[in-house]
This record gives structure tokens, C-alpha cells and sequence, in this order.
């Protein structure tokens, strides 16, 4: 079956680089601390080692590069970095009142220092600032501390200036759903998805339902296209997303956003299991939902509801007519024949899965579509979770804070507010959000945009140490204190479904104290995106055997940092992850920081320009590789090309020295970028 050819190995190893924006598990109330507690702890921790290292308080710091200004970086003569004109140094010693958040310029000025030496300083505590970027009571805190100030925050509230204890925002992550009092709970309307094959006719029957069910009355019962509608059913309200298919709902998950209550997989009674039903099964599945099935096209003579059965039965599902406990219904999005039943049914399941949200809760709901339109601003269509949306609520969406200015039904009428389960279209964004972020409630609009701040934040530091997705070098490395297995989640892509089959046993028979493995699905053909989505959504690493990735699906490995191993040898495939079961595949590289450098001047050269930069911690190393970061985003990394010192080339400047700095072919560099400097030590080669 394997190709014998001489490629040792697998053929491709692509590894994710920067994860975009995973939704963080915290936004569930039930998992992690709050992200600002862990934060603020960060940030204690961090003062305190800034305390170890400050001289003792009250003592103004020297600021020895500020005395020995070092000549310029070649090749431009005059390279000084223009002077900078330093405010009245405040005294130490001193109480500072300060509002924070309050930018490094502002601080700086405050504080009688140059911004870049603020700047420098932050970088030890991970904050890769510029003048303008603002800084929080934690950091304003510590660096005041480190220049023996004493601070003190004042109340940014109309009666600014008055002086009051600090303030805490309140994390909406912290209200959790679960410890509503039970009574305060309300049965919520169920939020149904519908997948299946291509043509097997999902919109058709999602028309259908739109058509038929929607209360008349009202608009002329027509609905709006806004991403899902809502329909009345034997005095039930059921919400159906109005995108079929399985893409949107696991991007949704990917982005921690799981809004799905019950899968309809739609089925073609002529045509039967194809491959993107299973995909769709496989899915469903791996989200842990409740799966409906709706056998469709029963109208055509060739219909074969039974042989759907059997073929569901061969999938893992097991019909209730079969004695099991999938639900199958026989429809017809034509006739319409079936449908009350399926509605029925979904019904049923609902209130079986007993859905209940209190609609006095902190407000929360999940972005399922987002538009920006000229002249109209961004807008997005949000299913309400819990609590209950109101025009004029302050809101934080993502990391950008807005408050409600309209609403509008599914059926384009104006509304004032939305309950739990129900869909709605809304605008007052200040930025377009992304499918899948939360928008959470605030207590006021100055609140919501101080968490803003704080997101920001977080995500550009977030940006720069992307976590990375599970990788097989690392699992033993997850076992934590090693009484638990650790769970190897795997998602294999074959050729054929015969070479599929014979990986998955080979590997399920593997046997290993420590670790497990679990195959999220396993199926023939190429590597689609849908499949990294899925393999991200599910933390799983992509196995692929004689298969190609789709070009999509290459832009999607980048962004998403799943691993994907490709093989084309049967056996080197089952070793690595035997080898991986084992703990004997080590990480391939290992990055260490070696220095940060802010560049002050931009120099055009003959040919390029070259970063007249200043070396603030650290130190650049000619043969390493570099980063640019620009407001804390990666802007360019590559390789470190050029390094001068005066009209030198030099293998070295250390901080506190000034230096020329080309990276590879890099030529858009602007000032208050900062340059950082960092090796690649290659561990194994796992190819
Ligand atoms: P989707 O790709 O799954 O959304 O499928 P569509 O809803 O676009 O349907 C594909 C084709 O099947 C269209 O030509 C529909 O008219 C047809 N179709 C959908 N449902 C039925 C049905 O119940 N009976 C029959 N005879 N044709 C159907």
C-alpha cells in the first residue's frame, strides 16, 4: 500500500506559527481564573522581581546611556538620535497621582524621564510598548516604584482628581451562568445548526421551515437574511442558524464560541452517506452534540430511508427504529412531508437537554455574523446565551468595547431587547467583531473600555509568545505530575480508506502506560481547512498519509498552529507516533530571546534602508534572527542580514549601545519599532 520510495519520513512537517485570536477557555465561566487575576498576579510577581533588581527606593536611578550617547550607527553620518527634551525631573520620593491608564509619554513626562528609557524598562516585564501605548495601574505601579515614587491612583470619573482607592473593573468572565440560583433559571429557546453533503438540501430545508413557520403576521412573516430566525412550533420558540453546513459551527468552536445546541444532519434518501456527511458526523461528534437526523428527498421514487439507516448504523449512529438512540425522520424540504415531526423532534430533544439561561444574568452572546457596511458602521448577528440585551448596553466584544445602538429582529424589525437562545442584529461596534467572539455586558461604558485597553494588551503579548496548538514532541510534556495518562488527540487523512483503516488499527494498537491516543476522526482524501478547524478546535495533530494540503488549508495551519505531519511510509508514520507515545521525539527548536533593540532613525542607504536602532537590553547578534515588532505586533521576522557599530561591521552590540541594523530584505521600518533579536537552536529534525 505504501509507496516505497526513498523519502525518509514524512515528507512535510507544518507547524503552525501565530494562533489568531483563541477565544480563551475563560470566557467560559467555569474554566480558568479570570485572566485579570492571572494578569495582575503576573504583574506582582514581575514588580516584585523589578524590586529585587532596583536600587534602593527614593534613589533616583543614573541613567548612564542617557550620559554616554554613543555615535551614530553607519553608514549615515549623522546618526544621532534627535535629543530629547527631558521634562523637570519630579522629585523622588515623591506621591505621584496619576490616572491610569495613562500613556509611557504621558507617564515619562510625569515621571521627568525620556519615554525610550520607560520603554526599555517595560520590555523585562514582557510589555513591548511605544510612547503611545497605555499603560495600567499594575505597570504604572511598578514603574514607579522602580524610580521611588509613590503612587497613587486617581479616579478617572467625572470628579477626576479626587483621590480614591483603586478602582477594580469588573471581569464579566467572572459571572458565571452555572452559579445562577436555580430558580432564576429560564427555559432558553435551543440553537439548532444544520450539516450534511453538498446538494442533500439543507437550504432547501431550512427555506422551507423559514417559509412556512414563521409567524404570519408579522413583516408579512418574511424574514430577513441575518444569519439565523427564529420559529414558533406547538408554543415553542426554536433558533435556527441560518448558514448550513459544518464550516461556520467548528470555526465557531475553534474560536471557543460553541453555540450549537442540536445538529440536524440532513441526509438525501437517494444518495445516502457521502463523504461530507461523515465529515459533518465526525463534527457533530467531537462537539458533543445531540444529532437529529432528517432523511430528505423521501418525494423521489429512488428514495432508500432504510438503506440511510443502516448506513447511519455503519457510522456509529444507531436509529431509535434500530433500537438505538439517534432520532431519524423521513422529510421532504419539497412537500414538506415530515417536517412537523422533525420539529416535534426537536422540540423534544430540547427539553430533554433541559436548556435554561437566567435572563437577569450579566449579559453575554456569541457573534454568529459580522458586516461592516459604508456608511452604516459594523453590525453583527448575535444569539443571546444569557442575560438579556438592551439598547444602550455597554458592551466588551473581543477585545474592542461599544455599547448597543440598534437592534433588529429576524424579521428586520426594530427591537429594544433579546432573551436567551434568541437571535439578533445589532450595531454600536466600535471595530467589526469575528465570528465566534463573545460580547459581554459592562456596567458602563468607561468600564468596558478599560478592559479594552487590557485586551489589547493582552493580545499583543499574546501575539508575541503564541501558544502552540498540541504538538506530538510535546505530549509527555502535558502529563503534568504523571498520574494521569496523557491524551494524544489525532486526526489522520489517507489516501484511501483502506490504507485509513489499517493506520488507525496499527496505531490504537500501540500500547503505552502514559499516554492515549484518541483519534478525533480518520477519513480518506486531502487536508482541507474544515479539517484544520476541526483538528484546532479539538487541541488534535494531523496525521496525513500520501495526501496532499489543500492551499487553504496552508493558510489555515499558519493561523490556526496545528501540527501536520505528512507521510508517505506506512511505518515511519506508526514509529513516530510510537515514538511520540514514548516520549522519544523531542522538540524539534527551542527560541531564546537574546536581546531588544528600539530603533530611533531610518536611514536610506544606496540600495534599502538600514534601522539606525539603540540596543536597550540584551544584546544583537549578526548571525541570529530578528523580529520587528510594531505596537507590539510581529511586522517582520526573518533574519538579522547587517549589524555596524560606527562604519564597522560587527558580529555583536550589547545594550545599552547604539548600532545600524538591516534584517534580510526587510525595508519598511518605522520609529519606536523594536527590533528583537533571537536564536533558533535545533534540537532533533524530526523529518
Ligand atoms: P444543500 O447544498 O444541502 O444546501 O442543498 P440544496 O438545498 O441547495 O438542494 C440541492 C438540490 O436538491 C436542489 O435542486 C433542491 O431543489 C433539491 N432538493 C432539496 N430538497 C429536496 C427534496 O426534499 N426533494 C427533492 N425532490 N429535491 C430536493
Amino acid at each position: 500500500m505504501a509507496k516505497n520510495n526513498d523519502t525518509k519520513g514524512p515528507v512535510l512537517d507544518l507547524i503552525g506559527g501565530v494562533k489568531k485570536k483563541k477565544a480563551d477557555p475563560a470566557p467560559k465561566a467555569e474554566a480558568a481564573p479570570a485572566p485579570r487575576k492571572a494578569a495582575a498576579k503576573e504583574q506582582t510577581a514581575k514588580k516584585e522581581a523589578l524590586d529585587l533588581l532596583a536600587p534602593r527606593k527614593n534613589v533616583r536611578k543614573p541613567q548612564p546611556e542617557a550620559a554616554t550617547p554613543a555615535p551614530a550607527p553607519a553608514p549615515a553620518p549623522a546618526t544621532q538620535p534627535a535629543p530629547v527634551q527631558e521634562a523637570p525631573a519630579a522629585e523622588p520620593g515623591k506621591v505621584m497621582n496619576i490616572k491610569a491608564p495613562i500613556s509611557v509619554a504621558d507617564l515619562a513626562t510625569l515621571m521627568g524621564m525620556k519615554p525610550f528609557k520607560l520603554i526599555a524598562e517595560l520590555l523585562p516585564m514582557g510589555v513591548f510598548a511605544n510612547p503611545g501605548t497605555t499603560l495600567d495601574s499594575d505597570q504604572v505601579a511598578a514603574l514607579c516604584e522602580k524610580h521611588g515614587f509613590t503612587y497613587e491612583r486617581v479616579r478617572r470619573e467625572k470628579g477626576a482628581g479626587v483621590k480614591a482607592p483603586v478602582e477594580e473593573i469588573k471581569e464579566p468572565e467572572a459571572v458565571a451562568v452555572e452559579e445562577e440560583p436555580e430558580d432564576s433559571l429560564k427555559v432558553r429557546t435551543p440553537i439548532i445548526t444544520v450539516m450534511g453533503h453538498v446538494d442533500h438540501g439543507k437550504t432547501s430545508l431550512l427555506d422551507y421551515i423559514r417559509r412556512t413557520k414563521v409567524t404570519a403576521g408579522e413583516a408579512g412573516g418574511i424574514t430577513q437574511h441575518i444569519g439565523a430566525y427564529t420559529v414558533e412550533h406547538a408554543g415553542n420558540t426554536l433558533t435556527f442558524i441560518d448558514t448550513p453546513g459544518h464550516a461556520i459551527f467548528t470555526e465557531m468552536r475553534a474560536r471557543g464560541a460553541d453555540v450549537t445546541d442540536i445538529v440536524v444532519l440532513v441526509v438525501a434518501a437517494n444518495d445516502g452517506i457521502m463523504p461530507q456527511t461523515k465529515e459533518a458526523i465526525m463534527h457533530a461528534k467531537a462537539a458533543g452534540k445531540t444529532i437529529i437526523v432528517a432523511v430528505n428527498k423521501c418525494d423521489l421514487p429512488a428514495a432508500d430511508p432504510v438503506r440511510v439507516r443502516t448506513q447511519l448504523m455503519e457510522n456509529d449512529l444507531m436509529p431509535t427504529d434500530f433500537g438505538g438512540e439517534i432520532e431519524c425522520v423521513d422529510v421532504s424540504a419539497h412537500t414538506g412531508a415530515g417536517i412537523d415531526d422533525l420539529l416535534d423532534l426537536l422540540c423534544l430533544q430540547a427539553e430533554v437537554l433541559e436548556l435554561k439561561a437566567n435572563p437577569r444574568a450579566n449579559c453575554r452572546a456569541s457573534i454568529i455574523e459580522a458586516r461592516m457596511e459604508q456608511g452604516k458602521g459594523s453590525s453583527a448577528t448575535v444569539i443571546v446565551q444569557s442575560g438579556t440585551l438592551k439598547v444602550g448596553m455597554p458592551f466588551i466584544c473581543g477585545p474592542y468595547s461599544g455599547k448597543v445602538k440598534t437592534m433588529l429582529d429576524d424579521k428586520g424589525q426594530r427591537i429594544k431587547k433579546v432573551t436567551p437562545g434568541m437571535p439578533a442584529e445589532v450595531s454600536g461596534f466600535l471595530e467589526t467583531p469575528n465570528v465566534g467572539d463573545e460580547l459581554v455586558e459592562m456596567e458602563n461604558e468607561r468600564a468596558a473600555r478599560k478592559l479594552s485597553d487590557e485586551r489589547l494588551e493582552e493580545l499583543r503579548q499574546q501575539r508575541l509568545t503564541a501558544p502552540r496548538r498540541s504538538r506530538m514532541e510535546d505530549i509527555l510534556a502535558m502529563m503534568g505530575d504523571g498520574t494521569q495518562k496523557a491524551v494524544l488527540k489525532l486526526y489522520l487523512k489517507g489516501d484511501v480508506q483502506g490504507s485509513v483503516e489499517a493506520i488507525k488499527k496499527a496505531i490504537m494498537d500501540i500500547e503505552s502506560d502514559k499516554v492515549e491516543c484518541q483519534f478525533i476522526g480518520a477519513a480518506a482524501g486531502p487536508i482541507s481547512e474544515s479539517d484544520i478547524l476541526l483538528a484546532s478546535s479539538s487541541d488534535a495533530v494531523i496525521l496525513g498519509f500520501n495526501v496532499k494540503v489543500e492551499s487553504n488549508a496552508v493558510k489555515a495551519v499558519k493561523r490556526e498552529g496545528v501540527q501536520v505531519k505528512i507521510f508517505s511510509i506506512v511505518y515511519e508514520l506508526i514509529d513516530q507516533v510510537k515514538d511520540a507515545m514514548l516520549g522519544l521525539l523531542e522538540p524539534e527548536t527551542r527560541e531564546t530571546v537574546l536581546g531588544h533593540a528600539e530603533i530611533k532613525q531610518v536611514f536610506k542607504l544606496n540600495k534599502g534602508k538600514a534601522a539606525g536602532s539603540y540596543v536597550s537590553d540584551g544584546k544583537m547578534l549578526r548571525t541570529a534572527e530578528a523580529r520587528v515588532l510594531r505596537d507590539g505586533q510581529v511586522v517582520f521576522d526573518g533574519k538579522m542580514s547587517t549589524l555596524r557599530r560606527f562604519q564597522d561591521e560587527v558580529e555583536e552590540v550589547k545594550a545599552g549601545l547604539e548600532c545600524g541594523i538591516r534584517l534580510a530584505d526587510y525595508n519598511d521600518y518605522e520609529v519606536g519599532d523594536v527590533i528583537e533579536c533571537y536564536s533558533l537552536e535545533k534540537i532533533k529534525q524530526t523529518l
